[in-house]
């Protein structure tokens, strides 16, 4: 082995051109096209050539001294340059939406955890969905001024680049990022040394050094393990992301939460509220608890409250596999030792990732513990929530379905990181500049119905040309990598038709996606491609997992398929789907086509991208669409039917959209007005921009997640906190008394009305008695529980509840409760009666004791 001695060469830049280093260091650059356009102007050669990946960080560093002295003194450029900064100084100081809240919500930190974060292409720390929802959380979280950091691992490798063989079977490439040109810096210390935590494996300590990214007012702390004083375990840690095998995922999740909360107690951050995305930082509350447990003295119990009090959940998937689950002895491997300093015994410490704390056989669940410790849980749409509650209700089997306490809060995009320049200029020409700040304010988005036709088709129009150009060179590029013959490569240039309607597919390849649901009946795809008068086209991308052989296996399916003559000039497939082309192909298409198997996709937020570029949706009525769809703004594949047939499912619903196609989307296109616009079509478009822009962005979204639960997580944490967290002693207190009486409470009877005929209108008194044992009447809500009966006779429909408030000793533990059922309705109806403790946290009731039903 040689030697070597390091050094590090930096973009040296002449006086007039600092601010670029500055504006390239903050990825607020990514979201404003002006900032863009400064890069792309200094040389838009070296700026899309993929050695640079709009990096222009790499962009300044590959400059020769002569072009910065020739930009140095150019004044069309500096006074570019200079508006740019001027911008970005001024957004840094902008007074914003938190800003003008309450001053008592000033003191707080979030801190949002998620394994990935797809920020920019330029950063590639994200594999899809999951990672694009995170960096659009944190630019809307900059853009509203939420006091919010967040965490996240920084992967030597981040994920795969995509390349297809001749035969169309995928081949990862891993290049190195090259920490150097991103836009990250250390955290020191005060002498100047990198912060280094560390974390106890069971082969060994793992030090981790912690890089920052500015996004906007936002800053995201990376966690770094790839360190040379670590035993090359430790440093595969953050080689990759979603590498290696199941434990190595584990590894990286003790890093993530354990570590993340290392990371920020290390540089003075304490978060007051803490935001889970997805169960990957599943273990973060434990490391919360300790601290708590360390420096406040508090026993488990009462930090666990408090914990639990401030945290939040956010859960992604319904596909088992995005559920991580483990097994007792690989946990136990890794947090066996840490456990016991938290002073909990390993069966108490499974139980929290069990949905049967009792059932030893069952795999530990990162999803179980995440909704165990977190006091706000959430799925990302309304069909998600409830299918959510439906998976998860059995964490408590005396709870009704539809009570189960996880909520939803619906997926957006950041929207400006999505939009073309062309359609940026014409919303401000017509919709001014405040819709950028107020994204959610719906009346804004009503100007939409005065922009002229001709000028939005006239935009329509020089985006799918823009797109078209790029497709044929993107494909020419990988033609030639693949040792294409000339003749092949001539014919990347025919490809596509600017006029035609042109319709996008991309996303991962996972099977519930169905990438290759269009070509199931070949012969009807042919004839509607085959219509000259009307045509259609298809530009396809995504990659599959790399352990996913079926989802390769439908991209090799379709590389055949578009390689026969019929269709090759009309469907193409392109390699490696990232951030970069997925901007490009959400502005150009005319229509974008999403068809999962219904309820999988939880939200699925591609198709709300092509919205503001004029754009239009025909998907399945899953996820988001489930709320967006609506007839005028878009078309639905199928209805909300469920299958036990797969692949009849796969037939109808691909005849759906073969029908849709035939009877309804292309003569909506190819309608044309005298002067050739497709005045039907754009009205759609304008339906879709007006009702589903100011819903389904991230701006909208993290709005919500604040005031339903960063907000409220705050105020519980002021209260827990208050004098040495008494609080968090109270309610420990307190359930523990209540939980160890809880098997001394039982209902003894329970009588409604006078009669059994009751009329409409009239309130129908309830009596119950109730022995309470060892508990007070203070101690215990008692609620009648209502509602038609179901034919079965078993069970009670869409129950209600009401309180009985009035209370009555009759001797000993036994208590006569009251109180007044309403009678909206005429029909059969039933009642029983349950008991909740009445908990001083009333989001935990449901958790600490078991409902006692009559
Ligand atoms: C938006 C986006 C996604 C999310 O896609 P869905 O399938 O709609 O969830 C994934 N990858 C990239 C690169 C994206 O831009």
């Amino acid at each position: 082995m040689k030697n070597f001695s390091y050094y590090t060469v930096v973009p040296k830049l002449p006086e007039p051109l600092k601010p670029l280093q500055e504006i390239s260091q903050n990825m607020w650059w990514s979201w404003q096209t002006d900032a863009i356009e400064l890069f792309y102007r200094i040389d838009q050669d070296l700026w899309n050539n993929p050695s640079i990946e709009h990096n222009p960080i790499r962009l300044i560093g590959a400059l020769s001294w002569e072009r910065l002295e020739e930009l140095a003194e150019d004044e069309g450029f500096l006074n570019h340059m200079n508006s740019v900064y001027r911008e970005f100084q001024h957004y840094m100081t902008l007074e914003t939406w938190y800003s003008r809240l309450s001053r008592d919500w000033q003191n707080f930190t979030i801190a949002y955890f998620s394994l990935e974060y797809g920020i920019h292409e330029s950063l590639p720390i994200y594999s899809g969905g999951l990672g694009i929802l995170s960096g659009d959380h944190l630019k809307s979280a900059s853009e509203l001024g939420i006091p919010l950091v967040g965490v996240g691992l920084l992967y030597r490798h981040g994920y795969f680049r995509q390349s297809l063989n001749a035969d169309g079977w995928q081949h990862e490439r891993y290049p190195e990022n090259d920490f150097h040109n991103m836009p990250i810096s250390l955290v020191r210390d005060k002498s100047g040394s990198p912060i280094k935590p560390y974390i106890d494996y069971p082969f060994g300590r793992v030090f981790f050094q912690i890089w920052q990214v500015a996004v906007g007012r936002i800053t995201l702390y990376l966690l770094d393990a790839c360190l040379d004083e670590n035993a090359p375990e430790g440093r595969e840690i953050t080689k990759q992301l979603y590498g290696g095998d199941e434990e190595m995922r584990l590894k990286q999740e003790v890093l993530l939460g354990i570590g993340g909360i290392r990371a920020l107690k290390s540089i003075g951050i304490n978060p007051t509220v803490c935001h889970m995305n997805e169960g990957h930082s599943g273990f973060m509350p434990l490391e919360r608890i300790r601290y708590l447990m360390h420096e406040q003295s508090l026993g488990f119990d009462a930090a666990f409250e408090a914990v639990y009090a401030t945290n939040i959940f956010t859960t992604h998937t319904p596909v088992p596999a995005g559920n991580d689950r483990f097994t007792a002895e690989q946990v136990m491997k890794y947090l066996g030792k840490y456990i016991k300093e938290l002073g909990i015994d390993a069966e108490s410490f499974l139980g929290l990732g069990r949905e049967n704390p009792d059932n030893k056989s069952e795999l530990f669940c990162m999803t179980v513990i995440a909704i165990r410790m977190a006091g706000f849980k959430n799925g990302v749409s309304q069909l998600h929530g409830s299918v959510s509650r439906q998976m998860w209700k059995n964490i408590w089997p005396t709870v009704p379905e539809q009570e189960t306490p996880i909520e939803h809060i619906t997926n957006g995009v950041h929207v400006l990181s999505w939009l073309s320049r062309d359609m940026k200029d014409l919303l401000e020409r017509y919709l001014g500049e405040r819709w950028v700040d107020d994204p959610y304010d719906k009346e804004i988005w009503k100007k939409v119905r005065s922009i002229p036709d001709p000028e939005l088709w006239h935009a329509r129009e020089g985006l799918r040309r823009r797109l078209i150009t790029f497709v044929r060179k993107r494909l020419k590029e990988s033609l030639q990598r693949r040792g294409a013959s000339k003749s092949e490569m001539a014919l990347a240039d025919e490809v596509l038709d600017p006029k035609a309607l042109t319709i996008g597919f991309a996303r991962r390849f996972a099977t519930y996606k169905r990438g290759n649901l269009l070509f199931n009946d070949l012969d009807r795809l042919r004839s509607i491609l085959a219509d000259e008068s009307r045509p259609v086209q298809f530009i396809f991308a995504g990659k599959a997992h790399p352990r996913d052989e079926g989802g390769k296996r439908i991209i090799k399916e379709i590389i055949h398929t578009v390689g026969l003559p019929e269709f090759r000039h009309k469907i193409v497939f392109l390699e490696d789907y990232d951030i970069s082309l997925g901007r490009k192909l959400v502005q150009g298409v005319d229509l974008w086509l999403n068809n999962p198997r219904r309820p999988l996709e939880a939200c699925g937020t591609s198709g709300m991208k092509v919205t503001p570029n004029a754009g239009l949706n025909m998907s399945i009525l899953d996820g988001w669409w489930e709320e967006g769809y609506d007839p005028e703004l878009g078309w639905s594949i199928g209805g909300r039917e469920t299958y036990d047939d797969l692949s009849f499912q796969d037939e109808v619903e691909s005849n759906s959209i073969y029908s849709l196609l035939e009877n309804e989307v292309l003569p909506a296109f190819y309608t044309r007005s005298a002067d050739g616009i497709p005045r039907k079509w754009l009205q759609m478009v304008k339906e879709a921009m007006v009702n589903l822009l100011p819903v389904f962005n991230t701006n909208n979204m993290v709005e919500n997640y604040t005031t339903r639960y960063y907000l409220n997580a705050s105020i519980n944490w002021n209260q827990f906190e208050f004098e040495n967290f008494a609080h968090a002693r109270h309610v420990a207190t307190w359930n523990s008394r209540v939980r160890a009486h809880w098997s001394s409470v039982s209902v003894r009877s329970v009588t409604i009305g006078q009669g059994t005929e009751l009329g409409v209108g009239e309130l129908a008194p309830v009596v119950a008695e109730v022995n309470l044992g060892n508990l007070t009447p203070q101690d215990v809500i008692v609620e009648a529980y209502y509602g038609r009966m179901e034919h079965t006779g078993r069970s009670i429909q869409q129950g209600q509840t009401q309180v009985l408030n009035s209370v009555e000793h009759i001797d000993g533990n036994l208590y006569r409760f009251h109180g007044m059922l309403p009678c909206p309705n005429s029909g059969r109806f039933a009642c029983t009666l349950r008991v909740i403790n009445n908990s001083p946290l009333d989001i935990r009731r449901l958790d600490i004791t078991p409902l006692i039903w009559w």
